[in-house]
């Protein structure tokens, strides 16, 4: 019986994972990583505690000019041996065991810091985008911590933009809608991340209160194709008819960035223009955006 639940329970862990309804049966194959799994999950309480993670930052620019516009916070894991680990070995694990909020808790202290301390060295302002799980929205004060959050550390909201799945919003809408909406108020940006991979609604998209849309890269990877450039071109008017931002991510030719630019992206952002960068790179790149 127990070997039972424990199917069942990988297979409901798989289904959840996927966006809209699912059904899904078990397979061995899917219990074989367990080990590693239960390993990171617990290894992970200790790291939360010890605040072994650590952001880079990746640049951000503007179409045409290609002027640096903004960084994404993105998160890894450093434990005190072995290498860094991705976010996207982690961050599931996080989110399984209901670890996201403490830390997603961490990870904006650490973003609001490092803009914090920016601002003090005088260096110009740009926004810094920082990833928000979906499941930091079940929790209803979420958007009022994170406002709480920007007082503590004296950083205005336009400072900070929260990056939300298009999935996520989309599943979530009656928890997510009212604290993307406070959110906005007071000041802070939103974006609407990976779009092109979730259920792409489109009166969603109308409802949402974002500022930009981040054009997945798989949208870009099969450029020059022409129907990969009709689908660019169609997301970059609808983009712009709801006066959107529109960030092409995961540019990594300047074909890529030519294309993205011609159809109508405001916005660049991949390993062509700029990787993600340790705290004191990126704040150099920030000194010499000032030119
Ligand atoms: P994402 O939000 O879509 O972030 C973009 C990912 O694409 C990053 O991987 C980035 O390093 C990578 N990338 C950027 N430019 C290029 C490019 O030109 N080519 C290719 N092939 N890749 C590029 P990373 O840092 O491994 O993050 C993976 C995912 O993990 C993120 O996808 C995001 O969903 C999640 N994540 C990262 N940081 C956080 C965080 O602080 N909180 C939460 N909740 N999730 C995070
Ligand atoms: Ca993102
Ligand atoms: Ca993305």
């Amino acid at each position: 019986a127990a070997g039972l639940l424990r199917a069942s329970d990988s297979a409901l862990h798989r289904a959840k994972a996927q966006p809209g309804q699912a059904c899904v049966f078990f397979d061995p194959a899917m219990q074989q990583h367990s080990p590693a799994r239960l390993q990171t999950e617990q290894a992970l309480g200790r790291a939360i505690r010890q605040h072994e993670f650590l952001l880079q930052y990746q640049p951000k620019f503007s179409a045409g000019t290609r002027r640096l516009a903004g960084f994404e916070a993105l998160v890894r894991w450093q434990p005190p041996e072995g290498p860094r680990i991705s976010p996207a070995d982690f961050i599931p694990a996080a989110e399984r065991t209901g670890q996201i909020r403490a830390l997603g808790r961490l990870i904006l202290t650490i973003a609001l810091e490092q803009i914090a301390r920016w601002r003090r060295d005088g260096l110009p302002e740009v926004s810094v985008a920082v990833n928000a799980s979906p499941l930091q929205f079940e929790d209803p004060g979420f958007a009022s911590e994170v406002l709480a959050m920007l007082q503590q550390h004296g950083v205005a909201a336009e400072a900070l933009e929260i990056e939300i799945t298009e999935t996520a919003a989309v599943n979530r809408m009656t928890l997510v809608l009212p604290q993307l909406a406070q959110l906005r108020q007071a000041g802070v940006r939103i974006a609407l991340d990976d779009f092109g991979t979730g259920q792409s609604s489109l009166t969603m998209l109308r409802r949402l209160p974002i500022h930009s849309m981040k054009l997945d890269r798989s949208m870009l990877a099969p450029l020059p194709d022409p129907d990969a450039l009709a689908i660019l071109r169609a997301s970059c008017v609808l983009g712009q008819s709801l006066r959107l931002d529109v960030v092409a991510e995961g540019v990594e030719t300047e074909a890529q960035a030519r294309a993205a630019e011609a159809q109508g992206c405001t916005h660049l952002q991949g390993y062509h223009l700029g990787r993600p960068l340790d705290a004191q790179a990126a704040g150099a790149l920030l000194a010499a955006s000032a030119d």
